[in-house]
């Protein structure tokens, strides 16, 4: 008897998505290693899930459709309720697209380096990853990405791990230039300067997709939303697990779609040290992209970043480093608050005078 004989071979040749490390409860670190966002989230929103904690909410099954929510996000945006979809996460929306769109052997292409749940997303489902290098300026290779034949496209926008995002008018010409559906990660565009939803009207075979884990501060609730044409939209729902956004998310998410306004001071606070951070670490020698992200991505004055991160661990601050050729001379910082930041702009201090 052999376990791994029973293990479908996909599965079983896999290596598993690799989540940023987490701290263990109680653990003081500083945490700039998951795109976190730094602030609490408004206290009209902690209200609305206390209050859904006290009363009836958690004894009946969550409302199976989250249409309250997916009205709540269409007044929000100015879109209809048929064309949103909500997920345990906006993970979850990313299943729901492979598991609508992409059948065995078929095509899943996104320009890379980019967000590595794709791949093992694509995996579980038997399909065949390919990656396609981002051009120039972060440009999209629009003929590249359409020669190779996808059943499925990921543009991660604001893009991980660099934080640029590519031109929109290039995101439209992807959507003409395929035959298949573009899946625009949104993950970011809280703190970007503009978006893709005024595209849908255009495009029916883009698909939006948004997180409530970085703008919103709610990564612990698991919130995401799909913004896609209604006929798509409908086939997302079919493939969606049951209840799949518990009642506490529900209430969390209408609580923070009815009140934008009131994130704005922390996305602006982000945005502000985002800023502020790029100046600090190129006077420092590190090479840093303009971000569009709560995120920055420095490459380090010489050699390898790792021994870095491993200093900076050695400290009490995480971030993030990737061992992959392209990326392997950089470390991935979250924007944290302004306390936390110069936390680290101190130890990079410590580190390169010593
Ligand atoms: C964080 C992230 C997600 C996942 O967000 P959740 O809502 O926490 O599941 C998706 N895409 C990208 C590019 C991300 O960085």
């Amino acid at each position: 008897m052999s376990i791994s004989d029973w293990v479908r071979p996909g599965i079983r040749a896999m290596a598993g998505y690799q989540p940023g490390e987490q701290p263990a409860p109680g653990q003081r670190v500083i945490k700039l290693n998951t795109n976190e966002n730094p602030y609490p989230a408004p206290a009209v929103v902690l209200d609305a899930l206390r209050e859904a904690a006290a009363g009836e909410a958690l004894r009946r099954y969550p409302v199976p459709d989250a249409r309250p929510v997916r009205e709540a996000a269409a007044r929000a945006y100015g879109l209809d309720p048929d064309q949103v979809v909500v997920g345990n996460g906006s993970d979850d929306l990313l299943t729901m697209l492979l598991r609508t769109f992409v059948g065995p052997g078929e095509n899943v292409v996104a320009p890379a380096p980019t967000y590595s749940l794709y791949e093992t997303l694509t995996n579980i489902q038997g399909g065949a990853y390919r990656e396609v290098p981002w051009g120039v300026g972060g440009s999209l290779l629009v003929r590249a990405i359409a020669d190779a034949d996808p059943a499925l496209v990921f543009i991660t926008r604001p893009n991980a791990p660099f934080g640029f995002a590519c031109g929109l008018e290039q995101v439209a010409a992807l959507c003409r230039a395929v035959d298949a559906p573009v899946v625009l990660d949104e993950a970011y565009a809280d703190f970007a300067s503009d978006n893709g939803l005024a595209l849908l009207a255009e495009h029916p075979n883009l698909i939006v997709t948004r997180s409530f884990s970085k703008g919103f501060s709610l990564a612990g609730l698991r919130l995401g939303l799909g913004f896609a044409h209604p006929e798509v939209a409908a086939e997302l729902h079919k493939v969606r697990d049951s209840y799949n956004v518990d009642a506490l998310a529900q209430a969390g998410a209408a609580a923070a779609l009815d009140n934008l306004d009131a994130y704005r001071p922390n996305l602006d606070a982000v945005v502000a040290e985002r800023a502020r951070m790029t100046q600090a670490l190129r006077e420092r020698g590190f090479r840093v992209a303009e971000s569009q992200a709560n995120f920055l991505f420095a490459r380090v004055p010489h050699g390898d970043a790792r021994p870095w991160y491993e200093a900076l661990k050695e400290r009490g601050i995480l971030i993030r480093y990737f061992p992959d050729e392209e990326l392997a001379d950089g470390l991935r910082i979250s924007i944290g608050t302004p306390e936390e930041n110069e936390a680290l702009l101190g130890v990079l201090d410590g580190i390169s005078g010593g």
